[in-house]
């Protein structure tokens, strides 16, 4: 199949425009015969069951935890990005655009991001209204702070605590479609595969994870948002639950899965402590428009901070290395994530890391410099212009408090170390999946009628996203995007009437599913899912981790396909398909990164260039930044899944043309 991306013609600025001016519509009187289901109910998902409930859609949501409000964009902290230029330093939706594809490494769609950068302006407006307590300016307007990859402040906050409350405020909209019967909710319901009839997607096969039970639902149209797929690496900021099994299916059916080897990995994680560990923990990235990254210069230094002889406070300035603000002068702390990432590894590889761990890797991010200056600035607002030492790092202590305090009490609670006194430890950790399950400008995968939103497809970011834009990617899609584009796919829906789950197909997906679960179920092996889940996440953050090269990718293949093989017949799933059973759902999920983490590999490796998350060491210029081919590679490399063994998997193309910005390196110098 020729991937056919939709874009409309015309000028950047009018094609939504113009775009939505055409798409069919589906008459209030019809939309509630249409059925709709969306699997996943965070930011993406709750944010488009809302708005296609509200329009009269008959929707089924689903998500496998407890309450929506338990989705992983609950976690997101650092803010949202628009393109409101509240600050009038000189922002603008072009400047949102621009910097967005300048983030991606040059390797996203043009006017899917122009699209989102416009809409980005509207998410604010309907957060506000939704009674999303974005901080406020002393004057009243809504604050701004700056994330990397920008030089001007459009990222919209609440405390350390944004996705929260936004997650709160989509919620809140989803629960009122609830309440009028527009949605219906399948909370702790999980879905485990996709049905296609005539070649559309007209349902799924979800189990009830209180029960066991299989249930087929059928609708008109699917959407999936179900997330990221950064789980693969076992340790992760993300979500425990976090997986990629509903995206993976639904390419198992026939979706391309696109960019699969573009990772973000996070410059600002608490750093990993030991191999029992399964979580990683984000110190948001706000953080750094107030902290300054360094590592001592001296390597004695270092060694003495590793070994417990010698305190970071000890450190005199001169013998600090700000390595960001020494390669990155323009943007300083503020370098794009990718670029911080990959500076903290080249220090720590160097010897330079100060966290006792196994491999001594952790960098400081250090808040006194902050401190002071907002002491001084606090003290002079109160009138006292020549404050003691001791006033400006209390009146300073405080700023930070209000700015930063509850990511500064997370981290105290975890380290037991006082960031207000002491630099918190840091180091680059997997955090979100720019590749997914490839739509068109309409969200829509190669699957007629299956749409997908969030982080679960490819769209937005490029080779790398810039902080603050997966809230507003989400949103965006929910709330501005597929409200219109889906409709235009169900206006032809209108006659179609409800959709049988008696047909065959059903029957034959549910019948697969069953299958799978009685397989693993009857292994009584000897290792557990997670030590299987382990294993995999170790090859994937050793050979398709930060660095990525020939050898490793190679290497990594083969061994994923044993570990694949000895996990189908020696790992151990205690307990039965018909009860509440956490093994299991593991188990049907790591399944499933046992796949997608060979074609991360292999995507890997056929993209022999370094762009963004993905960076090759043998493709990197002489100061060890990324080394792109446009020439061969300014395309989204989309898979078609042809089985298990990614190897076989087809590659197709789409070529990324760029009319409205010129392709540069990219240089944050
Ligand atoms: C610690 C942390 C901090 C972050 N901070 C920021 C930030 O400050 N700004 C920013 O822009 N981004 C941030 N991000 C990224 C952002 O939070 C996510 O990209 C975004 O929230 C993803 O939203 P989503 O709706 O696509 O998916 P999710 O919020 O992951 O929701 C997935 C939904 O799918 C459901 N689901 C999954 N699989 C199935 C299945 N098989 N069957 C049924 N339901 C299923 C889940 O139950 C859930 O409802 C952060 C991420 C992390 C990890």
């Amino acid at each position: 199949m020729k991937l056919d991306s939709k874009i409309p013609a015309g000028h950047i600025s009018t094609k939504w425009t113009d775009y939505k001016d055409h798409l069919k519509l589906v008459a209030p009187n019809n939309r509630g015969k249409i059925d709709v289901i969306i699997v996943g109910t965070g930011l993406a998902g709750a944010s488009a069951a809302a708005s296609l409930g509200e329009m009269g859609y008959s929707v089924k949501a689903f998500c496998y935890q407890d309450s929506p409000r338990r989705a992983h964009s609950i976690a997101a902290q650092g803010g949202i990005n628009a393109a409101k230029n509240y600050q009038n330093d000189g922002d603008s939706i072009y400047r949102l655009f621009y910097d967005t594809i300048k983030g991606g490494d040059y390797r996203a769609r043009e006017a899917n991001v122009h699209r989102l950068a416009e809409v980005s302006v509207n998410i604010i407006d309907q957060c506000v209204a939704q009674g999303v307590p974005f901080a406020r300016d002393y004057g009243g307007l809504l604050d701004n702070r700056s994330f990397g990859g920008t030089q001007v402040q459009r990222t919209f906050y609440a405390a350390g605590q944004t996705g929260q409350q936004l997650l709160l405020g989509a919620y809140s909209a989803l629960s009122r479609q609830i309440g009028l019967g527009h949605v219906k909710m399948y909370n702790r319901h999980e879905m485990l595969d996709l049905v296609k009839v005539d070649g559309k997607a007209r349902g799924i096969i979800a189990r009830n994870l209180i029960t066991g039970d299989l249930e087929r639902h059928s609708a008109h149209a699917v959407v999936i948002a179900t997330g990221g797929y950064g789980n693969v690496y076992f340790l992760s900021t993300n979500a425990m639950g976090s997986n990629v099994t509903a995206a993976w299916k639904v390419h198992k059916k026939g979706a391309y899965f696109a960019n699969p080897c573009y990772v973000q990995i996070h410059p600002t994680c608490i750093p990993i402590h030991g191999t029992n560990q399964s979580k990683l923990t984000l110190m948001s990235e706000s953080l750094r428009n107030s902290g300054r990254i360094w590592v001592p210069k001296k390597i004695e230094d270092a060694e003495a901070i590793r070994a417990g002889k010698l305190k970071p406070t000890q450190i005199a300035e001169e013998d600090r290395d700000y390595y960001l603000e020494r390669r990155y002068p323009a943007f300083g702390n503020l370098v794009p994530r990718d670029v911080a990432s990959r500076a903290a590894k080249e220090r720590c590889d160097a010897g330079f890391g100060i966290e006792n761990n196994a491999t001594g890797e952790g960098v400081y991010l250090d808040f006194s410099t902050e401190i002071e200056k907002k002491g001084k600035e606090m003290a002079y607002i109160q009138g006292d212009h020549n404050p003691s030492k001791e006033t400006v790092i209390k009146l300073g202590k405080q700023w930070i408090e209000e700015k930063y305090g509850n990511l500064f009490t997370m981290y105290e609670k975890i380290t037991d170390e006082n960031p207000y006194e002491t630099p918190m430890k840091i180091y680059p950790a997997v955090h979100y999946t720019m590749g997914g399950v490839w739509v068109d400008y309409n969200l829509e995968s190669t699957i007629p009628g299956c749409f997908v939103t969030g982080e679960a497809n490819f769209s937005d970011h490029g080779a790398n996203r810039l902080g603050a834009s997966a809230l507003m990617q989400g949103l965006a899609d929910g709330y501005f995007v597929l409200p219109y584009t889906i409709s235009d796919y169900l206006a032809d829906d209108i006659r179609t009437g409800h959709i049988s789950t008696d047909l065959p197909e059903f029957v034959e997906a549910e019948n697969d599913v069953k299958g799978l679960i009685d397989r693993l179920l009857e292994v009584k092996g000897s290792k557990s899912v997670d030590q299987f889940h382990k294993e995999l996440g170790l090859i994937m953050w050793n050979k398709v981790g930060m660095a990525r090269n020939e050898q490793g990718l190679k290497e990594a293949i083969v061994e994923i396909a044993a570990l694949r093989e000895e996990f189908y017949n020696n790992v151990y799933v205690p307990g039965t398909a018909h009860e509440l059973n956490t093994e299991l759902e593991k188990a049907l999920r790591v399944a499933d990164f046992m796949e997608l983490g060979q074609l991360m590999a292999v995507d890997a490796l056929q993209r022999k260039e370094s762009c963004g998350g993905h960076f090759r060491e043998e493709y990197q210029d002489a100061e060890g930044e990324t080394l792109r081919d446009d020439e061969n590679f300014k395309f989204v490399g989309a898979w078609e899944y042809k089985g298990p063994e990614a190897t076989q998997a087809v590659l197709h193309k789409e070529e990324l043309v760029y009319e409205f910005i010129t392709i540069a390196a990219r240089n944050y110098k």
